[in-house]
């Protein structure tokens, strides 16, 4: 037979769908992802034929469907794209896996206030019309000691609003140590200028002394700006200016003292384990008496996506008539989840309760314990792995030097390469994204909840099963 009398013997995708395989399917998954399925194996043997390569008959010379073929892609295909991933990276602030994973308060907060409607923009004392960013203003200046606050999208949105809102057309001076790029997707140079403040650089990159701000003062000066190095450390021969000169500088000079904190930890890190770096906290610039300091909340604060800013209220006042707040403003979901992220820091159960500060004090004997816990349960499902001692990182633009001593469970390198290892976890579900070092692949169990080990331990079983082509 040629390859076009072959093509003839491929069944319609109908055909398929009337068929044992095609009704079983149908049982379990939406008809789109069968139909697309089905369609795109029947495809794929079509270019095989067309390739000149053959492909299974049955006994009324119909060309054979490979049904675990379809059913993988079902499964695929029905899949959300965004979902739970199991995290053994050891990363806590992983920004590419979410950042920070919400507290149980505020999930259930969330449920609660998303499920029906909610007072977003209500007064429920007076039966009229509010403001959705008066919710969060107590706990803030609570936890702060501002006198004002604004919540938006991002820190990024913070700052773009802040020297937007208050530079525009004028300078802003910053220190060249600390013209930071934050994951590539926030660059201080490049939020500045989409502000329409100017940047005026000054020092070198590793030394910068208050003269050097002094000496960039001039009629277009709008205000200094401190930015936190978040994500990189300068060692060695280095000089900056703490927040407390620049700010005393600024308000002798008639200026505005900026400060983009990033992190914006609420607590100092320190208290939850000593061996931490030192790390500014959002009170203790706001007691150096900074006019506006902003920061992230889903970074060391451990709630959900979202920016404040904190200072004076005239100048938080003047930023809520901006025209791009409405563009920026949060929306119900952040601001439920950060109300109650926020209430357990004012209720001094977020060292207990945040998962951001749990996984961060969290002990060795403790994460010895986990991963000794989840090799137990890789053996009893016949896999060969070694509790290693690891050193795991904070992530997400926060604590660059902070190198946290954890644990991680490794499989034997007998069971397959580690990238391949690796891949097969990446497909699972719920996916496993790990850590590759010196040619393992690690699970580092600070960032998994003993909770999840069962499904760690199954993910690792299944992907050795996949890569050594037995069936999963
Ligand atoms: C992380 C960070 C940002 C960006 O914050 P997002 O909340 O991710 O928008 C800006 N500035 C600094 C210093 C940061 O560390």
């Amino acid at each position: 037979m040629d390859a076009l009398q072959h093509l003839r013997c491929l069944p319609q995708v109908d055909e398929v769908l009337r068929g044992e395989l095609g009704q079983r399917l149908l049982g379990q998954a939406p008809r789109w992802a069968v139909v697309q399925a089905v369609r795109g194996e029947i495809d794929r043997l079509r270019q095989e034929l067309l390739a000149g390569r053959s492909a299974p008959q049955d006994e009324a010379r119909r060309i054979r469907l490979d049904a675990a073929r379809i059913e993988q892609a079902v499964l695929r295909l029905s899949r959300p794209g965004l979902r739970r991933v199991l995290n053994g990276t050891g990363v806590i602030l992983h920004t590419n896996l979410g950042r920070a994973p919400l507290a149980e308060a505020a999930l259930a907060r969330l449920r609660d206030g998303a499920s029906g409607y909610c007072n977003l923009e209500y007064r429920l004392d007076e039966g009229s019309r509010g403001s959705r960013h008066e919710h969060v203003q107590a706990l803030l200046a609570h936890l702060t000691g501002a006198e004002a606050h604004l919540v938006v999208n991002n820190n990024a949105a913070a700052v773009l609003l802040m020297l937007g809102g208050h530079c525009a057309r004028r300078e802003v001076v910053v220190s060249r140590g600390e013209l930071v790029e934050i994951g590539g997707s926030f660059r201080i140079p490049d939020v500045m200028r989409a502000s329409g403040a100017r940047l005026r650089e000054v020092g070198t990159t590793n030394r910068t002394h208050l003269s050097d701000y002094e000496a960039a003062i001039g009629p277009r000066t709008a205000a200094l700006l401190k930015v936190h190095r978040s994500n990189f450390a300068m060692v060695g021969f280095t000089h900056e200016v703490p927040l407390a000169e620049l700010v005393s500088c600024a308000r002798k000079r008639g200026l505005l003292s900026l400060c983009d904190l990033g992190s914006g930890a609420l607590i100092e890190p320190r208290t939850l384990r000593p061996d931490l770096p030192a790390e500014w906290t959002v009170p203790e610039a706001v007691r150096s008496g900074c006019d506006l300091v902003s920061f992230s909340c889903d970074k060391l604060l451990g709630g959900p996506q979202a920016g404040i800013l904190c200072g004076r209220r005239d100048l938080i006042d003047r930023l809520r008539r901006h025209p791009l707040l409405r563009a920026l403003r949060p929306d119900k979901l952040t601001l439920l989840a950060l109300c109650a992220t926020l209430e357990l820091y004012r209720d001094g159960r977020a060292k207990q309760e945040v998962p951001v500060l749990r996984m961060l004090a969290v002990g060795e004997a403790d994460l010895r314990a986990r991963a000794e816990a989840l090799a137990t349960r890789c053996r009893a499902l016949g896999l060969d792995v070694e509790v290693l001692e690891v050193r795991s990182v904070v992530g997400g633009g926060a604590l660059p030097l902070g190198q946290l001593p954890s644990f991680a469970v490794a499989p034997a390198v007998s069971l397959g390469p580690p990238e391949a290892l690796h891949a097969a976890l990446r497909e699972g579900d719920p996916p496993l994204v790990a850590r590759l070092a010196e040619g393992r692949l690690l699970c580092d169990v600070r960032t998994l909840a003993d909770s999840e080990l069962d499904e760690v331990a199954a993910a690792l079983r299944r992907a050795v099963n996949v890569i050594s082509g037995r069936s999963a």
